[in-house]
């Protein structure tokens, strides 16, 4: 199994047939393996940086009804909350304070913050904050509103395809939503010029190995700049209830090989990864990610934001929070930068 890990590394791309069988043939020696070859690959672009993105989570009102997300539409026990113009700005500048030079605002699709409202708030942020990046994470729109978020100030967007199997996303969507359409909105992001964030859940529902390779050639195909990847984590108010989680242990084999497939990928460790293991997040850089995403959102609004169960840091503030870090990240000879933490060409 090295020679496909040493393969992969020569080429950063495998067949199918090989992703599937480096993924399912996989042992703690070989994860290891891959380990130390992703976090040499990202130290000679990134060195030993984490970047930060301070995130802002806009709004829990969504119209949308996937089937593993806590804020979907269907749950009526969620308490719906939206942040205000002055909210977002408040957060910005206690964020920038701290050494924030990239925001996030990351939302469920809410018909509220359209384009004309959005519009205003990114310019002022990008008024007040010139020497900041703004990120999108607000889901599917067209290429018209698209473009007027990138003209307004917005620099990237995430937008994880979930999983590029069109079958077996219909098993985690319902039928108004499509693999197919959140691929357009992808590439209409990387046409009008978006540093691009895309990604999938690891352990989701349904998914096997060949799924994971999918995932992985349909991002040879985007070459994005950005790649969120985490476990599963299921949620109670949702149809996936009593699902199973996704490991700790693929997710971090998944995040390793995305290193040696993309040398100069943003790669966060995230949330749910920190969510799943008290390590996670600390594990994550080790398998070769280079970004993390601290919460900025006002405190009484972070426990409304639950995606899936028990999502962690809801009590801490963001400066509590990012103390904590930067001593979790110095333990492991990694150093936490003031940075905007733009994609590196090699
Ligand atoms: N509405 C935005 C933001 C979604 S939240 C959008 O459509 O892009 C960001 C990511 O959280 C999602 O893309 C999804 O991959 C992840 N997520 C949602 N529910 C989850 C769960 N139960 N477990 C793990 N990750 C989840």
């Amino acid at each position: 199994m090295r020679d496909l890990v040493d393969k992969l590394l020569k080429n950063r791309i495998l067949t199918k047939e090989e992703f599937i069988q480096l993924i399912s043939g996989r042992t703690p020696e070989l994860s290891q393996y891959l380990f130390e070859n992703a976090r040499r690959v990202r130290e000679k672009i990134y060195g030993k940086d984490i970047y930060i993105r301070g995130l802002i989570e806009l709004t829990n009102y969504c119209k949308n009804d996937c089937y593993y997300c806590g804020i979907r539409k269907s749950n009526s026990n969620v308490s719906r909350y939206r942040l205000s113009k002055e909210q977002v700005l408040a957060c910005c500048r206690q964020g920038y304070d701290l050494g924030f030079r990239t925001f996030v605002l990351q939302g469920g699709e809410d018909p509220y913050y359209h384009e004309k409202r959005m519009v205003d708030i990114l310019r002022t942020i990008k008024q007040s904050y010139p020497d900041c990046a703004i990120t999108l994470s607000l889901g599917e729109n067209s290429y018209q509103t698209y473009a007027a978020y990138r003209e307004a100030g917005a620099d990237r967007y995430l937008l994880r395809h979930e999983t590029a199997n069109p079958m077996h996303y219909a098993q985690l969507h319902p039928d108004s939503l499509t693999a197919e359409n959140r691929k357009r909105c992808l590439f209409d992001l990387k046409r009008l010029g978006f540093q691009v964030g895309s990604g999938f859940m690891v352990g989701s529902p349904y998914q096997r190995a060949e799924h994971l390779a999918e995932d992985l050639l349909f991002l040879a195909e985007l070459n994005p700049h950005m790649v969120g990847i985490g476990p599963f984590i299921s949620h109670h108010e949702t149809p996936f209830a009593k699902e199973k989680n996704g490991t700790l242990e693929l997710t971090l084999f998944m995040l390793a090989i995305l290193r040696l497939m993309f040398p100069s990928l943003l790669i966060p460790s995230t949330t749910a990864l920190g969510t799943i293991d008290p390590f996670g997040r600390e594990q994550g850089i080790l398998s070769g990610a280079n970004v993390v995403m601290p919460n900025l959102s006002p405190l009484d609004v972070r426990e409304k934001y639950m995606i899936y169960d028990n999502k962690i840091a809801t009590g801490l503030e963001a400066s509590e929070y990012l103390d904590m870090l930067k001593e979790q990240m110095r333990k492991i000879g990694y150093e936490v930068v003031v940075a905007r933490g733009d994609y590196k060409q090699e």
